[in-house]
């Protein structure tokens, strides 16, 4: 039989077949985002460079230091520091084996990632305090709704090694000029959870007490009361609010020291005029708090609607003393405290309150339009952007507009004060032209001159800048 024939037969169709359905597969198939996943678009830049700006400058100016870690981690070093039990750990963890088996995690967030690097980079041998700062993407497997993704990013700010509550209080003013500086009015809750072991008597009398009100509690809460009775105080629902505002308060658990604690972290935030609201059922949710804890939401104004996570009004950002947490995964015990706030939602309610209010962002100012006309303007005009980007000016452009009438336009709309054109003739010339957008009048300049003369007429708005 000759069998090679038959077989190109059965190829040809085959390869057909297949390039039909790549070619389908090319034309066909568009990507979605993985749930909970979500871009931030340029439009979005100004409000979250902004945002950076503002965190970075409170950095120089309380003295943090600036710390990049990995967003892979080993799984236990999150489990041990948050703590088996909590949301966290137990639900929300993205955790899987790696080519070599080791159990990783995606960062939930950066606090025990700092304290790693802490303890791993003998920063307990350096002067105390260490104040460090990141920002950057966290993970949790959440159930996604508005506000709350799977992949989200914060800013935080970590000062290991001071007990002192000066310390508590920096950071709470770090968290109030933030949004000071922002423009978005906040509530700063604040509570004290004391140590461990106040902690510990605490929960015996609240679950005490819940358990004689069990009958009047919403599922989950009866599911707290064994689990994490803590967060049983964090509850929302309707029915649970009575149960809720007549239990046991921590503060009355606090022995003197942890009393005195609090009162002096209060009495720095008195001093700094930081107001803040007194919350007893104020708890967090991550294990490794100690004495005080606080959150910052959005105010409620009467123009600003603050940001909500299912109908709930939903924390900006908040933080806390963990005294325990170095000695908890591996150091020598050094007292610390942290503050942090998710940028998505610290984003989102300043966009709230600025539509509120009818503030508009800040617009990026430049200094000119260059407008040309023609392949040749076109190629000279990109080496005079970059000449006079060089120079310090800011030059806006768009190489997609070819007629004069459409460029000045845009040129209008972004209110530069000057607009530069250059033709086919300024470029045989050696020429550009100056055109005053206010007034209309324009002159003809020689190209080596232009960026000494745009330099001088844009002094006169010198003082407006003052
Ligand atoms: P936490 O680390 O839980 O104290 O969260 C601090 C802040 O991070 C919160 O107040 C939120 O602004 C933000 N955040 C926490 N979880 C999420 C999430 N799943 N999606 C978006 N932002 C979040």
């Amino acid at each position: 039989m000759y069998m090679p024939k038959q077989k190109t037969k059965e190829k040809k169709p085959k390869r057909k077949a297949a390039a039909t359905a790549e070619a389908s597969d090319k034309k066909l198939k568009t990507y979605a985002l993985l749930r909970g996943m979500h871009d931030v678009l340029p439009r979005e830049e100004k409000h979250w460079k902004n945002l950076y700006h503002t965190a970075e400058n409170l950095a120089e100016h309380f003295q943090f230091s600036r710390i990049e870690t990995p967003l892979l981690e080993e799984a236990n070093l999150f489990i041990r520091s948050i703590g088996k039990g909590t949301d966290v750990v137990d639900k929300e963890m993205y955790v899987f084996e790696d080519r070599d088996g080791n159990k990783v995690a995606l960062r939930p967030e950066a606090t025990a990632s700092a304290v790693r690097a802490y303890i791993m980079h003998g920063m307990w041998n350096m002067s105390q305090p260490i104040k460090l700062w990141y920002w950057g993407s966290m993970f949790r497997y959440d159930r996604p709704q508005a506000g709350r993704y799977r992949q989200f990013n914060q800013v935080g700010y970590e000062t290991i090694g001071d007990a002192d509550p000066v310390a508590d209080a920096e950071l709470i003013l770090v968290a109030h000029n933030f949004y000071k500086d922002l423009g978005l009015p906040v509530e700063i809750h604040i509570n004290s959870i004391g140590t461990p072991e106040e902690r510990q008597r605490y929960k015996v009398a609240l679950v005490d007490y819940y358990r004689s009100k069990r009958s009047y509690l919403c599922d989950d809460c009866k599911q707290r009361l064994n689990k994490n009775p803590l967060r049983l105080l964090d509850c929302k629902q309707e029915r649970c609010q009575p149960v809720k505002e007549d239990a046991p308060q921590i503060i009355d658990w606090l022995e003197e020291e942890s009393k005195n604690h609090f009162m002096k972290v209060l009495e720095y935030l008195d001093e700094l005029a930081v107001p803040y609201v007194l919350k007893s059922t104020l708890v967090r949710g991550l294990d490794y708090y100690t004495r005080t804890v606080f959150e910052v939401y959005p105010a409620v104004t009467d123009a600003g609607a603050p940001t909500s996570v299912g109908g709930q009004q939903s924390a900006l950002g908040g933080g806390g003393r963990y005294d325990f947490l170095v000695e908890e995964i591996g150091g020598r015990p050094a007292p610390a405290a942290r503050f942090c706030l998710g940028i998505e939602r610290s984003v989102s309610a300043l966009k709230q309150y600025m539509d509120a209010n009818k503030i508009k962002p800040p617009v990026q100012k430049f200094d000119a339009y260059l407008a040309q006309l023609g392949d040749h303007a076109r190629r000279r005009a990109l080496k005079a952007i970059n000449e006079l980007r060089s120079s310090g000016l800011k030059i806006d452009y768009n190489f997609s507009k070819n007629s004069l009438k459409s460029q000045l336009e845009a040129a209008n709309s972004l209110q530069v004060p000057y607009a530069l054109i250059l033709g086919q003739k300024e470029v045989q010339d050696g020429t550009i032209i100056i055109r005053d957008m206010e007034s209309g009048v324009q002159e003809i300049v020689d190209q080596k001159k232009v960026e000494n003369l745009l330099k001088k007429k844009l002094s006169r708005f010198d003082d407006d800048k003052k």
